[in-house]
């Protein structure tokens, strides 16, 4: 039996250009509509006894080739459970190599979050005491965009997920998140649920994350380019969620990402726009130094510059609800390899780390809430 190998689910990413007994020649597929590439996410059957050679021979051609070198593709033999492969980058191609011990295993750039698991993250907060859930408008192929709201305090909270839907991480904060603000013995979620109102708007970029897209929605667009004048055909995501938070107000927002080349947890804030305020400045200050406090896996040596984001910058979410709301505007980044502050050998950074720093997130907003 030769090996199958198949992207035809939720989230699937590959194209296969030939398959030999062993190894494989595949490429990634561009985001629909879009230049973007670099997430994947296959299953390969038929492995059991194979050290399997597959190489995705396009990859330096991708979005951020700059994150190849050293970083190691995620493998999983339930599709659930997720470890590190052998993973090499030479000559634009990323080899990975696996000796497989079952008939399936499956490969991605990082741990998956399909839209089954979404709908069950969205279940628990519907049946949750205190918790609202509703749909604010449709994406470009008609799919729900959700808003969850949690407690009623006075201080506006929003927090965004999965703009770019291949920065799965964004997904599994939010669970973090999630279990954090339903957990009624949890210090820092009656804390903050008295102190402000939580806005989740956990999953932006739905269409992206069904068609296996890195950062663009089903038009071809960079939702995080789009917050200060949304195109309400081509960027119904981000439309919707600004006209939700136009009624609610926002006085700190926390969009959550991956960032494909650096090892490393870290803030890019609204204070470098430079019409930000000392306010808001100090704000951006205070969260950074409390999820010091938080999170060994936090660091504030290596991030963006103030330049990031260039001439398209003020239409970046924290930008963007900064000088609109004169919010504490920040984006948190996640890395696609391993943490270099708190690094895991077999994992790398995981599912399981981005729920703790979900935890350590919001008792780092609760004291710049309380600060500002
Ligand atoms: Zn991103």
């Amino acid at each position: 039996m030769t090996l199958q190998i198949d992207a035809a689910f939720d989230g699937g990413n590959i194209l296969v250009q030939s398959v030999g007994d062993d190894s494989a020649e595949l490429a990634i597929r561009p985001d629909a509509d879009g230049p973007w590439f670099q997430w994947f996410y296959f299953s390969v059957r038929g492995a059991t006894g194979r050290s399997l050679r597959l190489r995705i021979v396009n990859a330096g051609a991708s979005a951020y080739p700059g994150g190849w070198p050293g970083y190691r593709a995620c493998v999983s033999t339930d599709n659930e459970t997720w470890t590190r492969a052998s993973t090499a980058f030479a000559d634009g191609v990323l080899e990975i190599r696996y000796s497989a011990r079952t008939d399936t295993v499956w490969f991605a750039f990082f741990a998956p979050y399909d839209l089954a698991r979404y709908q069950t993250f969205l279940d628990r907060a519907t049946a949750a005491p205190h918790v609202t859930v509703s749909v604010i408008g449709q994406s470009v192929l008609g799919r729900p965009i959700h808003h969850v709201r949690l407690g009623a305090g006075p201080r506006q909270v929003w927090v965004i997920g999965r703009q770019h839907s291949g920065e799965t991480m964004a997904s599994w904060w939010m669970e973090g998140a999630l279990d954090c603000l339903l957990n009624a013995d949890d210090p820092v979620a009656s804390a903050l649920l008295k102190a402000a109102t939580v806005h989740m708007a956990p999953l932006v970029n739905i269409d992206g994350a069904a068609l296996g897209n890195l950062r663009g929605n089903a038009a071809g667009i960079d939702l995080n380019r789009q917050w200060r004048e949304p195109d309400p055909v081509k960027a119904p995501e981000v439309a919707a969620v600004l006209a939700a938070m136009e009624k609610t107000g926002c006085d700190l927002s926390l969009d959550v990402h991956g960032d494909e080349t650096l090892p490393h947890v870290f803030v890019d804030g609204c204070d470098h726009d430079p019409q930000a305020t000392p306010t808001q400045a100090a704000g951006v200050r205070r969260f950074e130094a409390a999820l010091m406090q938080a999170s060994p896996a936090f660091q504030t040596r290596v991030g963006y510059d103030a330049s990031y984001g260039g001439d398209q910058a003020a239409g970046m979410c924290n930008r963007a609800l900064g000088r609109r709301f004169g919010a504490v505007g920040l984006t948190l980044e996640m890395p696609f390899h391993d943490c270099q502050e708190a690094p895991d050998p077999v994992a790398g950074w995981s599912p399981d780390a981005c729920r703790l720093m979900g935890r350590a997130s919001l008792a780092a907003i609760l004291e710049t809430l309380q600060a500002n």
